[in-house]
């Protein structure tokens, strides 16, 4: 079953949006020439990141689908990229549900890829804020059950909200939402990993009108506050259940965690 309930928004294709951006260092075809004028002043590693981020959110889907997780809520989703969430859970437990949700019309054009889901489980896709998340749960609750444990993944997004203050209150006020057993599921632009190419990125995509807010080590801990992460911690995204080869995973400037909800 899916559902999908906004109207078009028109597409804004004289200034770059952070959803393009990042489907352009992605190889894909869902971005205009704004996008990739940011893109390719960008630094390699931008790719790499970009990559690598991706990566992440495949390993961390799995293992919560493989622990029996079923309820997801994914915000700040992305130009749909296979596999997308639903299809990495799905594949483990075909009953799952996800609700998607971006703010970028160029998402919700291209929604009807989030919402083919097995038949045997649902997707969604809600046009919205961050900025707003009792929004956000408001719609979610039309699908998901918060008296059961959910997946909530802010995965690449909370670097797109550079105020402190805003940022931590949005996750604080999501996490409140969900009971024992959820999951929160993040990964987050480092600022102290590799500072001079953090400063650069932040610096091109500042041109193209997209303000960006990396943060320390410390400063993404804080959205774990009160939550128990899970092995192996607040690590970089090639670090978090690296692939079984016995190498060691390439540096990466992205911080990644999962926490369990208590
Ligand atoms: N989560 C995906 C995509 C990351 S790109 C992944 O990790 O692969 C960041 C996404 O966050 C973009 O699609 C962008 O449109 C979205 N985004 C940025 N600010 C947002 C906000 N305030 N509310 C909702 N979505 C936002």
């Amino acid at each position: 079953m899916t559902t999908a309930s906004q109207p078009s928004v028109p597409i804004d294709t004289g200034r770059a949006h952070p959803a393009r951006v990042y489907d352009w260092l992605l190889g894909g075809k869902d971005n205009y020439p704004v996008d990739e004028a940011v893109g390719e002043q960008l630094p390699p590693e931008a790719k790499a990141a970009a990559r690598q981020n991706r990566q992440f959110m495949h390993r961390a889907a799995a293992w919560l689908a493989e622990q029996g997780l079923d309820q997801f809520l994914d915000i700040g989703t992305g130009i749909p990229t296979a596999p997308n969430l639903h299809q990495i859970v799905q594949d483990i437990l075909p009953t799952a549900k996800v609700v998607y949700t971006d703010n970028d019309p160029i998402v919700l054009r291209h929604a009807e890829a989030l919402l083919v889901s097995r038949p045997e489980g649902v997707t969604d896709y809600i046009q919205a804020d961050a900025r707003q998340p009792e929004d956000i749960v408001q719609h979610a609750r039309q699908i998901l059950d918060f008296d059961r444990p959910i997946a909530l993944s802010l995965i690449a997004l909370m670097h797109f909200i550079p105020d402190e203050q805003i940022a931590h209150g949005i996750v604080r006020d999501l996490v409140a939402e969900l009971s024992p057993g959820s999951y929160l599921v993040l990964s987050h632009a480092a600022s102290d990993l590799y500072p001079e190419l953090a400063a650069q990125v932040t610096a091109e995509y500042a041109k193209g009108g997209i303000q960006l807010g990396f943060r320390t080590r410390a400063e993404v801990e804080q959205f774990f506050d009160g939550l128990e992460l899970v092995a192996p911690g607040l690590v970089t995204a090639t670090e978090w259940a690296p692939s079984a080869s016995g190498s060691v995973p390439e540096g990466s400037g992205i911080y990644a965690g999962v926490a369990r909800v208590v």
